[in-house]
């Protein structure tokens, strides 16, 4: 049973359009298709229409529908693209881009696939569970485990996102990033407000940075996370 009524859900999508927020086609089809109160706790689940981070426990939150819209834009995905998610969490944002690297319209030898490694064993739990009841089990794989050091064994990537703010970008990170590839990752202090970054590696290697402006996410923790 859904508890959102279907409008409520297409009347978010209508305004991150309208806010220029949602822009291509494939991206908008993608959250028509993944429904967000599918992978929220129970009483979280009336709310999952409502463009803010919701609770999913652990202080830890699943990320609001504009912040997956404006990465999912950014990342450039493409069908086939291997990528990196550092910070699981409810694994919606996960199951979003495997909608775009790995469609079921596609044939299954074209599919990429979505790595999503997670720090706490719970919400770890909790994504996999999220993943497998709504049918991505075959194109999103759930690491528990440190993802400030990355993924090495499943490197290099397509693309790599962080959900979770870093101090400054992990090295590990940028060294398993395919040539050509893009990362975005927010970067800044403990409190509340970072830049996301985007972080391009040109054929040859080297990187370029480009802000894309405020945001507000949890902390990253880990070996290259927030010291507390
Ligand atoms: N992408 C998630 C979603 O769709 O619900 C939202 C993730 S939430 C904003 C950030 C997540 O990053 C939390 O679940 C947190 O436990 C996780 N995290 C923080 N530091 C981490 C690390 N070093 N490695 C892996 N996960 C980490």
């Amino acid at each position: 049973m859904h508890l959102v009524e279907a409008t409520e859900w297409e009347k978010l999508i209508q305004n991150l359009i309208k806010e220029g927020v949602l822009r291509s086609s494939r991206v908008i089809e993608t959250m028509r298709k993944v429904p967000r109160e599918k992978f929220l706790p129970e009483n979280m689940r009336s709310y999952s229409a409502v463009d803010t981070p919701l609770p999913i426990g652990f202080s830890q939150t699943a990320s609001a529908p504009h912040m997956v819209a404006i990465m999912n834009e950014a990342l450039q995905l493409e069908i086939g693209h291997k990528v990196l998610e550092v910070g699981a969490g409810s694994g919606w944002h996960a199951a979003t881009i495997a909608d775009l690297v790995a469609p079921r319209t596609a044939p299954r030898s074209e599919w990429g696939h979505v790595y999503t490694v997670e720090i706490v064993q719970g919400l770890s739990d909790f994504s996999r569970k999220n993943i497998m009841n709504s049918g991505y089990g075959d194109r999103v794989s759930i690491i528990h485990g440190d993802g400030s050091v990355g993924y090495p064994e499943k490197a290099p990537y397509d693309r790599i996102l962080a959900t979770a703010a870093a101090p400054s970008v992990p090295k590990p990170l940028v060294e398993q990033l395919k040539p050509e590839g893009i990362m975005l990752i927010p970067v800044g202090s403990l409190s509340l407000f970072q830049n996301l970054i985007k972080l391009t590696k040109t054929r040859d290697g080297k990187t370029k940075e480009e802000n894309l402006g405020g945001v507000a996410f949890v902390p990253l923790t880990g070996k290259y996370g927030q010291q507390f």
